[in-house]
């Protein structure tokens, strides 16, 4: 057994000095040689076995506690974005006055603002004047801090290796953080649009230049283009490329809509959305969220027409709107996380 480990370890660590020995030979800056010269000699002077078969058991540990950290975190901020979501639509700071009960105004205690477990304990109602809280409450903290937690797990699927021989360690970081940025903007307009219909400028506006960043982040970090290089025009050409079609599709929707109805159809805030996921997505995962979002919005649309209450006043139900923003972050949420391969899959189906 122990023969064996001593066997497999060895191996693992060939591979990781071959691996770093070739990055020292392409690698460009000086500083960088120097960086990984100095690990290599590390690993080295780490030569028996029984350390260096801790190397997986050590990944795994940093994987689980970074992931535990994101899910706190993301608690914490979307108990923010709670704040932000009753605030904003009332025009108000989200900074003063400290969080409150908005029916009784009673500043809350330390303990009635701990994401979710303080919803549970107080069984979602106001402990002086019994107000309800709503369910949006714990149901958008558990939503960031997943989806946090989601996106650092994945991100730690490249190992420990990976991370010490890339080139830019530190713009792999920067883009897991710019990703997580991205889901809380989703799921703060799939809330906007779903209780206000509204989509505001100065959050889709923000998102597309933050997508703009993380395609160069995502350039640097995969070392495929240097800035004098003109792929960087290419990929910027890319990017506009598929802003400017995402959110044509909608511009081109709600045209023809307009010509037939002569009523508005798709607001303007959701074409915005859409170049925000065009930026993020490309010009396929645009779309692929549009697809998303239209099959939910069909499915939402039927379920609503399904059911007595809302069939009595068809009239004013058929002139109702349908929050297709909410229903284009849900898709924008599913293809940041697993997209690249449903758009793999599809486009191997089709036959591209
Ligand atoms: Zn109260």
């Amino acid at each position: 057994m122990v023969t064996f480990l001593g066997f497999a370890t060895s191996v693992r660590r060939r591979k990781v000095v071959d691996r770093m020995t070739a990055t020292i030979l392409s690698s460009a800056s000086e500083s960088r040689k120097r960086h990984v010269c100095r690990v290599l000699r590390i690993l080295r002077s780490l030569d028996s076995p029984a350390v260096y078969s801790t190397f997986p058991v050590i990944e795994s540990m940093i994987r689980v506690f970074c992931t535990v950290l994101a899910g706190l975190l993301g608690l914490a901020f979307g108990s923010f974005l709670n704040v932000c979501l009753s605030r904003w639509p009332e025009g108000e700071s989200v900074v003063k006055p400290r969080s409150h009960c908005r029916s009784c105004r009673r500043t809350l205690t330390w303990w009635e603002n701990v994401p979710v477990v303080s919803w549970v304990a107080l069984r979602g109602k106001c402990r002086t004047c019994g107000a309800i809280i709503s369910w949006r409450y714990p149901a958008v903290e558990l939503a960031i801090g997943l989806l946090w937690a989601t996106v650092v797990w994945q991100a730690g699927a490249a190992s420990f290796e990976q991370f010490i021989v890339s080139e830019k360690p530190y713009a792999a970081v920067f883009s897991v953080l710019l990703k997580m940025s991205f889901l809380w903007l989703l799921v703060a307009l799939a809330m906007l649009d779903a209780e206000h219909l509204w989509l505001p400028n100065w959050l889709t506006i923000p998102g597309v230049v933050l997508g703009l960043i993380n395609v160069i982040v995502g350039m640097f970090s995969a070392r495929r283009y240097s800035i004098v290089e003109p792929g960087l025009f290419i990929a910027a050409f890319d990017w506009a490329g598929g802003v400017i079609a995402a959110a044509g599709l909608i511009l081109i929707i709600r045209w023809t809509y307009w010509l037939i109805r002569r009523r508005e159809g798709i607001g303007l805030g959701d074409a915005k959305l859409m170049a925000m996921l065009g930026a993020w997505l490309g010009l396929s995962g645009a779309l692929f969220c549009f697809g998303i979002g239209v099959v939910l919005g069909a499915l939402f649309a039927l379920t609503a027409l399904a059911l007595p209450a809302s069939r009595r006043d068809s009239e004013n139900w058929l002139a109702a709107k349908l929050p297709l923003g909410t229903f284009l972050c849900i898709g924008g949420i599913i293809s940041a996380l697993c997209g690249q391969p449903i758009i793999e899959a599809y486009k191997r189906w089709a036959g591209f």
